[in-house]
């Protein structure tokens, strides 16, 4: 059983280590903005409520994104394990997340530093069926401006606009880094760090042998 949490600011490659590792374990990847960004496609209460809140680059209440998490981890999927990434993002989500969930495994943190993120985030685009992640410029997909996983349209998120992406990042400063205490300060959690200067395969390999040891 493999739980990870994977932590580090919004654009430092959290999204893009994730979609490796859940093929290479075979554990899906349960991204909080992915489930809100797929409420406000679908246009449905909750959606409506977060709509303008992720499109400022602020965080969505506890209550809300609490109560979808703990639906989405409790699926048949998430039983041998998952990989959480953008919960927790505060202290009181993390405290949430122990009562939810007693087993968390590790910790994986991607640190990238912020000059290099305000860079990078101009040039990413997702696809917005898949959610898999790609940047014009470092890690462009095979067809121009089309997903090589499922052959969708990319786009680019409303949020990864500069002005947006220094909020985020402001606000990531602000509530995550008592997560990362947080977590260090925990005997049973193995706590690893990545740098953006891995090579992304060399990385996943290494966890690879770490966790199916
Ligand atoms: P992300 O895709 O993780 O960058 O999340 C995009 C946006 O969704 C964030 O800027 C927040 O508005 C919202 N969001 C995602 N996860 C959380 C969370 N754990 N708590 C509050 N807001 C969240």
């Amino acid at each position: 059983m493999t739980n990870i949490i994977l932590l580090g600011a919004p654009g430092a490659g959290k999204g893009t280590l994730a979609g490796k590792l859940k093929t290479t374990l075979n554990i899906p990847h349960i991204s909080t903005g992915d489930l809100l960004r797929e409420e406000v496609a679908n246009e449905t209460e909750i959606g409506l409520k977060v709509k303008s809140i992720m499109a400022n680059g602020e965080l969505v209440s506890d209550d809300i994104i609490t109560a979808m998490l703990k639906n989405r981890v409790q699926k048949d999927d998430a039983k041998n394990g998952f990989i959480l990434d953008g919960y927790p993002r505060n202290l009181e989500q993390a405290k949430e997340l122990d009562k939810i969930i007693t087993n968390i495994t590790d910790v994986i943190e991607v640190y990238t530093p912020f000059d290099v993120i305000i860079d990078r985030m101009a040039t990413r685009r997702t696809c917005p069926k898949c959610s898999a992640v790609y940047n014009t410029v470092t890690m462009p997909p095979k067809t121009e401006n089309i997903c090589d996983v499922c052959g969708t349209e990319l786009t680019q998120r409303k949020d990864d606009t500069r002005e947006v992406v220094a909020e985020r990042l402001n606000v990531y400063e602000k509530t995550t880094t008592p997560v990362i205490d947080f977590y260090k300060s925990k005997d049973a959690i193995t706590y690893h760090t990545v740098s953006y200067k891995e090579d992304l395969d060399v990385v996943v390999g290494k966890f690879k042998d770490l966790f199916q040891a």
